[in-house]
């Protein structure tokens, strides 16, 4: 008999009519001829309602008390929905993360799953039962209640649907599937029929809360097909699978992020070692850090951007602190009034000039870029706050998002049914094996490799207003160049920035022509180059969200006396940019650094 996961969302259960709602369709799946397991969200903005009251009896809550206290909302919805479903004359058993056995390790507040065992819910399924279990929780080898992170329901759900071995995982919730962009920002977005992990797990990841990126970790690793929908309708939602809806757009989805700071460190000594230092002790916070941008001047020092939660802020700015003392940098700037806008596609990678048509609409709706970092998979610019709404409108509009991929239209939509036979899905027996090996959530290796065909281009004291990014990457666009990696760091207290990119060797010459040609135009210093450097990338699941990958990487070059020049971050790929000379050393090193995680 097939069986399905269906988790209901904080505002699916809202009430008990929604409850009640939520019941008849869970046994309508079962009536259907599935076992059904539902994973359950709290009541409403009931996790909220719990934070504030902590809050109010303590500003810093225990953060083991704090998971005692969020885990109790979802006890309340199992047993409302198990109630409902008893009701309606069908048996149903609920349980908490701990009566089923999810096992997490014990960061409080943001733990990992390590196993689950399935025993329990198999036996109360095969005796006719509805399980229905406590999204967001789980318990440590102390038998603490732990909670996953907010929104850590969908990472409950996918998790059972994969050690279940389930045939789909539906996410019911309060839009109709996952869209362009969210639709309470943006009433234009467009729904879409289908996903790829790899494009989901980035926009979950820069700022699409529809799914918990972690949920998607799971799905991508187990290769569980997910099906998002409307709890109050019928409607078709979004299949998040292998497939991309488009195999020729080049963006699918744009987000963004207002809850992020960024910090910038001035005057960092540009020796190897140093990126080690600081992005070490914010991973021994276990604060996610994106954006990493370096911005190498002229004597000798460089200036490091990145950006961090800006509910970590203070614990991030203690951690550079001490790393400026014990480096010898010059000073520290945040700012937390910016966003981070971005957009994801996995046809990005094979185009000319994606990353100009975003950086022209936002120089036409005239705002200016503090910074840029590119992936094969995304474009991140980070803007002032206030411009957020305009600067998405204006990157959804450009991609032409809430229309149709011409070669969607063309295209049969692919069903539930065949998402979930085919595409290279492990079998149970596969994943079962795998994951008695290792914990489930843990980072997982695909690939450590180095690219020996690119060279570098700087632009040194470029000026600080829009449009120059677009002026510059389309007129390089135009010249036939394509641009794999580019970065445009933050200035710091100064009015100029540098922007780099990678271009093949082969079109070294033409990129510089194009640029030399604009440095009067435009009003930059001067170019810089290197003619030969090498690029590394790290591929695998959980890159972004393990903090510790980054000191695994950044440790082995450092311990080898390598400097990095560049480097770009995305849920599923780390690249760096080093010397040309340093190439195969860092790719040992790399290499050695994960060898322990390889899928
Ligand atoms: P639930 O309580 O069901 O888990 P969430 O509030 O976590 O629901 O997620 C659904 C919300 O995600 C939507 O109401 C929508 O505002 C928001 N959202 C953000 N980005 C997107 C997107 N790209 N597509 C759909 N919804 C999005
Ligand atoms: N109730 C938790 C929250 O609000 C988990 C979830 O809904 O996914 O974050
Ligand atoms: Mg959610």
């Amino acid at each position: 008999m097939s069986l399905i996961v269906q988790k209901f969302g904080g505002s699916s259960v809202a009430d008990t009519e929604k409850i009640r709602a939520a019941a008849r369709k869970a046994v309508r799946g079962q009536q259907g001829g599935n076992q059904v397991v539902m994973v359950v969200s709290a009541m409403g903005k009931n996790t909220d309602q719990l934070e504030r009251l902590a809050r109010e009896i303590n500003e810093h809550p225990p953060a083991r008390e704090l998971d005692m206290l969020l885990s109790t909302g979802e006890q309340v919805s199992v047993a409302l929905m198990a109630m409902a479903i008893d009701a309606l004359g069908h048996r149903a058993v609920s349980l908490t993360g701990g009566q089923i056995g999810i096992r997490t390790d014990s960061s409080h507040t943001k733990a990992r799953i390590r196993s689950i065992s399935t025993d329990r819910v198999r036996r109360l399924l095969d005796a006719g039962n509805i399980v229905i279990a406590a999204g967001f929780q789980g318990i440590d080898d102390d038998w603490n209640i732990t909670t996953l992170g907010r929104g850590g329901s969908d990472t409950t759900a996918v998790a059972l649907a994969a050690v279940l071995g389930a045939e789909l995982c539906e996410i019911y919730t309060d839009v109709d599937g996952v869209y362009t962009t969210d639709p309470r920002i943006l009433p234009e977005a467009r729904r879409v029929a289908r996903i790829s992990y790899d494009e989901m797990l980035e926009l979950a990841s820069l700022g699409a809360g529809v799914m918990h990126n972690r949920s998607i970790e799971f799905a991508k690793k187990f290769g569980v097909p997910i099906h998002v929908r409307n709890s109050m309708s019928d409607a078709e939602g979004t299949l998040i699978c292998s497939d991309p809806e488009s195999l020729e757009a080049p963006v699918c989805g744009a987000a963004v992020t207002s809850d992020e700071a960024r910090i910038t460190i001035l005057g960092v000594p540009d020796v190897p070692g140093t990126s080690h230092d600081i992005f070490s002790r914010l991973a021994a916070e276990r604060i996610t850090v994106d954006m990493i941008v370096q911005n190498v001047g002229r004597s000798g020092k460089a200036d490091v951007s990145f950006t961090v939660p800006t509910k970590e802020l203070a614990a991030a700015l203690d951690a550079v602190q001490a790393a400026c003392t014990a480096i010898g940098a010059d000073d520290v700037l945040c700012d937390e009034r910016v966003a981070k806008v971005s957009v994801v596609g996995a046809g990005m990678a094979r185009q000319i000039g994606v990353a100009d048509r975003m950086f022209q609409a936002l120089a036409d709706a005239g705002v200016n870029i503090q910074m840029i970092t590119t992936s094969e998979i995304k474009i991140s610019v980070l803007v002032q706050q206030d411009e957020a709404r305009v600067a998405l409108r204006a990157v959804h509009d450009a991609f032409g998002l809430s229309q149709v991929p011409r070669d969607e239209a063309r295209r049969d939509v692919l069903t539930v049914e065949r998402a979930s036979e085919g595409n290279g899905r492990p079998d149970a027996a596969d994943i079962v094996t795998r994951l008695r090996e290792t914990d489930m959530e843990q980072l997982v290796i695909d690939d450590v490799s180095l690219d020996q065909s690119q060279s570098l281009v700087t632009l040194h004291g470029v000026p600080d207003r829009p449009g120059v990014a677009a002026r510059v990457f389309r007129e390089i666009a135009q010249a036939g160049v394509f641009v794999d990696m580019i970065v445009q760091s933050h200035h710091g207290d100064r009015q100029r920035t540098g922007l780099s990119f990678t271009i093949p060797q082969a079109d070294l010459q033409r990129a510089l022509e194009t640029v030399s040609r604009l440095a009067t135009q435009l009003g930059f210093d001067s170019v810089s180059h290197v003619a030969r450097v090498a690029k590394l990338s790290v591929s695998g699941i959980g890159l972004r969200s393990h903090t510790s990958a980054g000191t695994r990487m950044f440790g082995g070059l450092a311990a080898a006396g390598i400097n990095v020049k560049m480097i770009n971050t995305s849920e599923v790929r780390v690249n760096m940019v080093v010397d040309g000379a340093d190439g195969p050393e860092a790719l040992s090193r790399l290499e050695a650094a994960f060898a322990d995680v390889r899928g």
